[in-house]
């Protein structure tokens, strides 16, 4: 490796958690984010002017705003609550205010963003400090300032977005799942975040669109500028700024094998998932879009186990009419072409949509509103999604599952809702599904407990690990700073898994598990040593264990899963797993995504 000279950029390693598969060398855009810590992005001194420049006309835009909310609330809240926003105004035409600003982007050669959050942070914190109450109060105008400012900053930031070159990789703090799907794929090749965790939800769109990237850097946005050439290593879990020639040329090699090893499974693709020894077991697809199907089928699975429905609020900036939600489920039911069809309602809140749309965001989302109690508490959004799922069953085969279920009543609400609106239906002589199966996902352990009492009354589960593997560890999916806590092997995962299998089969109703678990060869071979014989997994990771399967034969499966569930903690279960699977099927372990 070549020793880099002094003007030669330092290369700098930044290991995260690899989230979605692939190596991808392209330019850094770093994109700041309105909510938390603005990194300290450097400008060079010709970027100054273009600089202040953006910085003035957000000073200007968000003066010219609080103008208009100034004479707003005037007229419909009197003069004296309206004169906060006067009072703003002036503040920020003060040049003791605006005038360091200035002057940190000038001398210091930051972005403005940062100079805004800094300087104002600082003195916020001066006022919160202050022991005169007066004072403290002002803090909170400044924080309101900074946000404002930002806003206007940052919403430009969409505008180059829009500009990117191709093979641009992003950097961000954080990103939105709605944020993540709306990059140009022609344009943005992967990204990268300070924040995040394996599968939050920013995670499984990466991997749906087949986007390589990393999460959890922890400050690789302070460390990064605009321009910068970047190898993002997906499978790895690590990025590479300011490469060496060496190491450039080394993914290259790596990213040609990972393309050569790819194609040696496109054979499979039309094969059936076949044990050796002659057992089925069926692989189906993870969606968040309807046309994803295609990639689905395309990959070798065998219709759709979960179609997360969330995401036509998280793409859109209105809510969807039942008219929009008709049109993506009949969409679906034409693409599946009679294969299975599982829709799930829509499973908001938490990471999902809710939170920036609240005047007060929940203290706890991922323990608040959330998934079907956001449903049951918002009936005519939660109708309207029923009337387009019973109406689209009119036209192919469809299911309905029902998010975070946590009691037997929060089913019975959901099935009395359906079953009301189908009376509905057939009153205004509308065709529908008499016999739609309505099921629900297991993926909170009061649920998973309970699973001989849910299962006299569902028609089918689906084991959703992502979260009951949040809810049973008390680690949250999306926080990088627990993410070395967050394991679905842990043995009391494991138990419950295996439990609910078990129950399914006494009650002799379906079991899937649709959580991305199902998609880790080793895990998967566990799975299906308990029993489990449908997967659902996002359509990249079909070609591979479709594969896995086609080489192991159930009472390896069986084997496996009895050694497991008799460890007692999920490093030993990992390494069991590991060096198991790896020696009855090396073959299936072959490639770069296994590693
Ligand atoms: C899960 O929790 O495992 C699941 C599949 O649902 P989501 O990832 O959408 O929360
Ligand atoms: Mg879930």
């Amino acid at each position: 490796m070549t020793v880099p000279t002094s003007t030669t950029p330092r290369s700098d390693q930044h290991p995260g958690l690899g989230v979605s598969p692939g190596i991808v060398i392209g330019r850094v855009m770093v994109l700041d984010t309105e909510h938390g810590r603005v990194p300290r992005r450097p400008i060079t001194a010709h970027a100054v002017k273009g600089e202040l420049e953006r910085f003035d006309h957000a000073i200007r835009a968000s003066i010219a705003d609080l103008h208009a909310l100034y004479a707003q609330a005037k007229t419909e809240m009197g003069e004296e609550t309206a004169a906060i926003f006067r009072v703003h105004a002036v503040m920020l035409a003060d040049k003791s205010l605006v005038g360091p600003m200035r002057v940190m982007i000038e001398k210091e050669l930051v972005c403005a963003e940062f100079a805004v959050s800094h300087l104002l942070g600082v003195l916020a914190d001066k006022f919160r400090s202050s022991r005169d109450s007066s004072f403290k109060t002002k803090a909170n105008d400044i924080d309101d300032l900074s946000a404002r400012v930002l806003h206007h900053l940052l919403g430009a930031q969409q505008s180059r977005l829009i500009e990117a070159p191709p093979d641009t990789i992003i950097f961000a703090r954080d990103l939105t799942p709605s944020q993540t799907a709306g990059f140009d794929r022609s344009r943005v090749i992967g990204f990268a975040t300070d924040l995040g965790g394996r599968t939050s939800h920013t995670a499984i769109v990466a991997r749906a669109l087949g986007i390589p990237a990393v999460v959890g850097c922890q400050n690789l946005t302070a460390a990064a500028t605009d321009g910068l050439t970047a190898i993002l290593d997906g499978d790895r879990g690590v990025v590479v700024l300011n490469p060496t020639p060496e190491q450039l040329a080394d993914y290259q090699l790596q990213i040609e094998q990972t393309r050569n090893f790819r194609l040696s499974l496109t054979d499979l693709c039309k094969l059936p998932a076949v044990t050796v020894d002659g057992t089925r077991i069926e692989i189906l697809g993870n969606i968040e879009f309807s046309e994803e199907i295609n990639q689905v089928i395309d990959a070798g699975g065998e219709g759709v186990g979960l179609y997360r429905t969330e995401f036509l609020y998280l793409t859109s900036t209105t809510e969807p009419t039942e008219e929009d939600h008709y049109k993506a489920y009949a969409r679906c039911v034409s693409l599946a072409a009679g294969r299975p069809l599982t829709i799930r309602t829509v499973d908001l809140g938490a990471d999902k949509y809710t939170q920036s749309r609240v005047d007060v965001p929940e203290r706890n989302p991922f323990l608040g509103n959330r998934s079907i109690r956001y449903c049951l508490r918002n009936l005519p959004m939660f109708k309207r999604q029923l009337r387009a799922l019973l109406r689209a069953s009119a036209l192919g085969p469809i299911k309905i599952m029902f998010p975070l279920i946590t009691s037997l009543e929060e089913f019975r609400q959901a099935k009395y809702h359906v079953r009301d609106i189908m009376d509905d239906l057939a009153e205004e002589g509308l065709d529908f599904d008499r016999g739609l199966k309505m099921g629900m996902m297991v993926e909170v352990p009061s649920a998973a407990i309970m699973a001989e009492a849910f299962a006299r009354e569902v028609d089918f589960f689906s084991i959703g690990t992502n979260d009951l593997v949040q809810y049973t560890l008390a680690v949250d999916r999306t926080n990088e700073r627990v993410a070395g806590l967050y394991s679905h092997t842990h043995p009391a995962v494991l138990r419950l898994i295996k439990d609910v299998i078990r129950k399914a089969k006494r009650a002799d109703i379906p079991v899937s598990c649709c959580g991305e678990s199902a998609g880790d060869l080793e895990f998967a071979m566990l799975l299906i040593g308990f029993g489990l014989r449908t997967l659902s997994v996002t359509s990249s990771s079909i070609p591979q264990l479709k594969r896995l399967i086609r080489s192991v034969n159930i009472d390896q499966c069986e084997r496996i899963a009895k050694s497991a569930i008799a460890l007692d903690s999920d490093v030993q279960v990992s390494a069991l797993l590991r060096e198991r699977a790896r020696k009855i099927v090396p073959e299936a372990f072959d490639g770069r995504t296994a590693e």
